[in-house]
């Protein structure tokens, strides 16, 4: 499977734009800002949408997303995420005065999308790839997405602070080859991060001495400004493991 990066930032301005990736062609790894980027052919192969949580910086662009499809589409796109997750968009975002419910429209027969639950760390499968939810700590209901193929193993796990089970259940798999991590303030807002249940680079290092495997780590979500203070601090904590500071474009290949 290959991985694009869309959009890795805490947030928005010239380059940044917040968390979407693309897995192969068909598979969106939730929607913020960088979904936009897009084109129109790009997203007539999308099948799939996985949803972390209900943040805007993850959702921002599926609403326009569904709208500039409309029409356009033989199947619906489906939207996967846990129920919590659903019923939040459904009340917030799809309930007719922010934005259309777009799971009656055309018509409910045929929708242009379908919205999907999947239950916390029950596995399921799509497109032949085995996804895992894993529940993670944030201040919203968040899911960890572990991505199993024959070629290996990618993990994404949005926004988060420590969630030992997590670590666990990464330990418990065989191998792990990707990891895209957040790590969203650096250890001057350490207190912030703690409110805001978001890593930062002393805890996200302490998280990362659990992991027993060695795979490349994306990190992202990093504040607008913040990105070099808050990866050199992470680069001082965990001199041994291969990290990476995510930028729009790039590919990664598992
Ligand atoms: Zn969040
Ligand atoms: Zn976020």
């Amino acid at each position: 499977m290959q991985v694009r990066v869309l959009g890795c930032s805490g947030g928005i301005g010239a380059d940044r734009h917040t968390t979407s990736f693309l897995l192969d062609d068909w598979l969106l790894l939730d929607a913020g800002t960088g979904t936009a980027r897009l084109t129109l052919q790009e997203m007539q192969p999308l099948q799939h949408v996985l949803l972390t949580h209900s943040h805007m910086d993850h959702i921002a662009a599926l609403p326009l997303l569904l709208d500039t499809v409309f029409g356009t589409r033989e199947s619906p796109l489906q939207v996967h995420a846990s129920g919590a997750v659903l019923q939040i968009l459904r009340q917030h975002i799809f309930n007719w005065r922010v934005w259309p419910d777009f799971s009656e429209l055309p018509d409910a027969r045929r929708p242009v999308v379908r919205f999907a639950e999947h239950s916390p760390r029950a596995a399921f499968e799509l497109g032949g790839h085995r996804i895992t939810g894993v529940e993670v700590n944030h201040v919203v209901p968040c899911c960890a997405y572990i991505i199993e193929t024959d070629d290996g193993v990618f993990c994404f796990s949005g926004d988060t602070t420590t969630t030992d089970d997590l670590w666990a259940a990464l330990n418990r798999l065989p191998r792990l080859d990707l990891l895209f991590v957040e790590c969203a303030f650096s250890d001057r807002e350490e207190q912030l991060a703690g409110v805001a249940k978001h890593y930062c680079p002393s805890s996200l290092a302490d998280d990362l001495r659990k992991l027993e495997h060695d795979p490349v780590i994306g990190v992202s979500h990093f504040k607008p400004g913040s990105e070099e203070e808050t990866l050199a601090q992470l680069q001082d904590l965990l001199p041994q493991r291969k990290l990476h500071a995510l930028q729009p474009d790039q590919l990664y290949t598992v």
